[in-house]
């Protein structure tokens, strides 16, 4: 199993296809240092996905190596491998339940304190109070009445009491607008605080306050450096 970890991850000159003909990542070899917070950017189809699904090792790759905290993580089960991860992808995953229920998901010993707690720290209670039930708001599968930025608020509280070292996030593309847009960014610092991140970043905000781009076209890093370097 995956021991507890710091969160570096180190891709050694990795190699990817879903199918054997076509090639998707070609080489891809950086290593992020822990806690800091790498964008990953780049045109449609050029593999920023796959990276980060690579991480959570939805798929085996072809060749080269992938390692955390320096254990290669074809050698550790997934289920402990995936405890010490956080995964918010674009279309923030809402159940029919309430608002509570919906940050707590995952995390079934923490008390309603926890909760609020959490989401007062990302930013998100405010929004939630103005609700005609607060934290009691039932909300269905769809997320309805909930638009985009606050679903995405709400997967931030939640990862946040989950509390893993390495946090992966696809950012929502969906227009947001600029009020929600400044919650979500003095959220999203917040949620960063001291882990490894990797987000496929949309919005310029993100972008600037990332401590690395990686710049990602044909399944390979073409530039990686910081926001002014780039
Ligand atoms: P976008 O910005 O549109 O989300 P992306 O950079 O995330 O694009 P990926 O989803 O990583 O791109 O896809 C990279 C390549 O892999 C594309 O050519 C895509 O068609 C292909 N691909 C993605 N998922 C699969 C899959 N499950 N099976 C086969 N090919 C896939
Ligand atoms: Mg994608």
């Amino acid at each position: 199993t995956m021991p507890d970890i710091k969160g570096k991850v180190e891709f050694k000159d990795v190699t990817f296809s879903y199918d054997e003909d076509a090639m998707i990542l070609n080489g891809i070899d950086f290593t992020a240092n822990v806690g800091e917070s790498y964008a990953i950017v780049g045109p449609t189809g050029a593999g920023k996905s796959t990276i980060i699904n690579l991480i959570s090792r939805f798929y085996n790759i072809d060749s080269g190596q992938i390692l955390i905290d320096g254990v290669d993580i074809n050698t550790v089960t997934i289920k402990s491998l995936r405890k010490q991860m956080g995964v918010m992808l674009q279309d923030s995953f809402i159940f029919s339940g309430t608002i509570m229920d919906n940050i707590r998901y995952g995390n079934r010993e923490a008390s309603n304190e926890e909760v609020i707690r959490a989401a007062k720290t990302v930013c998100a209670h405010d929004f939630i109070m103005g609700l005609e039930n607060g934290y009691d708001t039932e909300v269905n599968e769809r997320g309805s009445r909930l638009s985009a930025g606050q679903r995405q608020l709400i997967s931030f509280a939640r990862a946040l009491l989950a509390d893993p070292k390495i946090l992966i996030l696809d950012e929502a593309t969906s227009s947001i607008d600029t009020e929600t847009e400044i919650l979500l960014q003095e959220g999203l610092a917040k949620l960063l605080k001291n882990r490894t991140s990797f987000i496929i970043a949309h919005r310029l905000s993100t972008i600037k306050n990332s401590s690395c781009i990686m710049y990602i076209d044909g399944g390979q890093i073409m530039e990686m450096g910081t926001h002014d370097e780039l």
